[in-house]
């Protein structure tokens, strides 16, 4: 993974942001660089999920979509990550 430094991550579900298309929307239609446009979209949030609520969605979808990564591995990584997103770190 290179520049996987300076890659945009979502600062609700983790989600890297690999394109325009996929960052979130503000009111005013600009684009909002923090969000992705699934979690964020109109200057809103699309869901109102609890942190625990989004880390199990995204390890469910992180499991489906790689196999060799295993479930506890999957929660671990998240675990460590999602309290550091923006979204989540009040
Ligand atoms: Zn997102």
């Amino acid at each position: 993974m290179d520049n996987f430094e300076n890659m945009d991550f979502c600062q609700s579900c983790a989600m890297p942001m690999t394109s325009e298309e996929i960052y979130g929307t503000n009111a005013d239609g600009s684009k909002n660089k923090d969000y992705c446009i699934y979690c964020f979209k109109d200057g809103e949030f699309t869901s109102d999920m609890s942190m625990e609520e989004m880390m199990n969605f995204c390890i469910e979808k992180m499991v489906e979509l790689h196999p060799e990564i295993d479930r506890a591995e999957a929660t671990a990584m998240m675990s460590e990550t999602f309290p550091k997103l923006k979204r989540w770190n009040k």
